[in-house]
């Protein structure tokens, strides 16, 4: 090889994980600007609330005896979340418990600057646990550019399947929807919407998320793996679970899942019966088990030739 190319080859040689790296760091950036564009925080029911931003939501559980947030969202998010709290004229420090959708980084990243300036304790469903301590590092998926890491944060109380969460007389339980992150949670609790009799109570379903994309495996199939073992078992889990919550309030870790935009042009004029959307549910995890469905069906048959 003349003495240039040799020259050029090694440089490439250097370059390159130069070149992973700086992909690696902009892979942070590379996200959707909704993702980061601020949303006036909105009541959803009596005790809860909108604190995200346009499309990742972060919720909070207002009780007597602290509140508890749900989702983190980006290294970014946090000074948004703030300001929509004290918006609501709540403290900041008032947030004791940290609960999440997921355990990646548009969930999770900002959970560590979160503890430290609330003193909250951060719980986690067991299988996001480590990747939530190990800040995205022991993700299934990790090394695939729409999973970055971010900032290691600790866990206060793994979670398992049916545990409740409760502080201040209100309580939320936790349903393992794996299969997107190996700890994807789905949270429920029963709330009172404004103006319905004082009785009259509310399911409240806060999915986590049952989306998959080309990076995942979901068969083993000669050398290529599944993206973790049993995983196409907890996607099929999950549908069945999801489909046995009963669901009047229908929400989600992303605004999309559940027609943020459009409930928020109507929830001026009509209040927040806007959420009441049993139906927008129901289609929801029907869609998603059909794209989990066929997803599998064109591996097993892509597996068979
Ligand atoms: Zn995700």
């Amino acid at each position: 090889m003349p003495l240039l190319l040799l020259a050029a080859a090694s440089r490439m040689r250097l370059l390159f994980p130069l070149f992973a790296l700086f992909l690696a760091l902009t892979a942070r950036a590379q996200i959707n600007p909704e993702w980061t564009a601020p949303l006036p925080p909105f009541q959803i029911a009596e005790d809860l609330y909108y604190v995200g931003s346009q499309e990742l939501a972060a919720y909070l559980v207002t009780t007597p005896a602290g509140n508890i947030l749900i989702n983190a969202n980006l290294e970014t998010s946090p000074p948004q979340i703030r300001a929509s709290v004290e918006k609501l004229g709540l403290q900041w420090a008032d947030t004791k418990i940290l609960l999440n959708s997921q355990a990646h980084f548009d969930h999770m990243a900002g959970a560590a600057q979160i503890l430290c300036e609330t003193g909250a304790k951060n719980m986690v469903m067991e299988g996001d646990a480590d990747v939530v301590e190990s800040g995205g590092r022991t993700d299934f998926l990790f090394a695939v550019e729409a999973v970055p890491p971010y900032l290691p944060a600790k866990v206060d109380r793994v979670l398992r399947h049916g545990d409740t969460v409760e502080i201040g007389g209100v309580t939320l339980t936790a349903h393992k929807t794996a299969g997107h992150t190996r700890g994807c949670t789905t949270w429920t609790l029963p709330v009172h919407l404004p103006g319905e009799p004082p009785d009259r109570l509310r399911n409240a379903v806060i999915v986590g998320g049952v989306m998959f994309w080309s990076d995942f495996r979901l068969i083993d199939a000669g050398d290529q793996k599944a993206s973790y073992p049993g995983i196409a078992e907890d996607f099929a889990r999950t549908f069945r679970v999801l489909q046995a919550l009963p669901c009047d309030i229908f929400l989600g870790a992303h605004g999309s899942y559940f027609g943020l935009k459009s409930k928020l042009s109507r929830l001026e004029k009509e209040g927040p019966q806007v959420f009441l959307d049993a139906a927008g549910y129901k289609e929801f995890v029907a869609k998603g088990q059909a794209a989990f469905e066929a997803g599998l069906k064109k591996e097993q048959e892509a597996a068979q030739q």
